[in-house]
């Protein structure tokens, strides 16, 4: 079984916004995201994802981080 340090609070990661170089804000696990929110906001994410190989069968959990300065979000893959 392979465990998201991440998720499990083993551990922090420190990210910088690529637009304006603010600290990002893990939110958490982007699947628990999907139909969380409005119709738009599922089909932005499916279009993200869309394209990566997939996370199960790379055995990492995607991360959805968001800058709290200018509200960029940012996908990271986290190896589990
Ligand atoms: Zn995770
Ligand atoms: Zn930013």
């Amino acid at each position: 079984m392979n465990i998201c340090p991440l998720c499990n609070g083993f551990r922090e990661l420190l990210l910088y916004c690529e637009n304006c170089g603010g600290k990002l804000e893990d939110k958490g696990k982007m699947m628990d995201y999907f139909g969380a929110y409005s119709p738009y906001m599922e089909i932005d994410l499916m279009k993200r994802i869309d394209g990566y190989p997939s996370t199960l069968s790379r055995h990492e959990c995607a991360h959805l981080f968001y800058c709290l300065h200018c509200g960029n979000e940012q996908t990271q893959f986290i190896k589990e």
